[in-house]
């Protein structure tokens, strides 16, 4: 086990919905502590660039729109093994094939409006922390 820090998003659909402390309690019961986190909405640009990876899918153009739709929570968890813990508290991207009791089972309206972002492995955490947050921005809590 090791200390790590990953990149959590709370999407439109979930701050629509006004759960953003309950998503944020799932994550501290588990261990995860955070240590960074902005409210805002992204511009389009921001979100092009964000999901960048999935630009020739078909979907991207309408995960943008959706994207920057509202405003979301930006955020950066710490904690032991962080990446893998926050994808497991969050369940699969698709609801439907998604855990009892993750946050995307709970709040999830669809494949796409599915509430939350975890970055998937170390390396892309770093990656997208820098993409949101100034290094001063992230505070050590570990
Ligand atoms: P994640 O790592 O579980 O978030 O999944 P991906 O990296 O594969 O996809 C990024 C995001 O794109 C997902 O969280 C969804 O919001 C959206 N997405 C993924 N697959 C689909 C799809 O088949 N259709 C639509 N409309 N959106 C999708």
């Amino acid at each position: 086990m090791s200390t790590e820090r990953t990149f959590s998003i709370i999407k439109p659909n979930a701050v629509q919905k006004n759960v953003m402390g309950e998503i944020i309690t799932r994550f501290e019961s588990r261990g995860l502590r955070v240590s960074a986190a902005r409210f805002t909405r992204l511009t389009r640009e921001k979100a092009e660039g964000f999901y960048i990876e999935h630009k020739d899918r078909p979907f991207f153009q309408s995960l943008v729109h959706y994207m920057t739709s509202g405003p979301v929570l930006l955020m950066c968890l710490e904690g032991e093994n962080a990446v893998a813990l926050n994808r497991e508290i969050m369940g699969a991207t698709d609801p439907a094939k998604a855990a009892a009791g993750t946050i995307r089972k709970d709040f999830a309206d669809n494949i796409e409006a599915n509430a939350v972002h975890g970055s998937d492995s170390a390396k892309s955490a770093e990656r997208e922390l820098a993409y949101f947050f100034d290094k001063a921005e992230l505070q050590k809590r570990f």
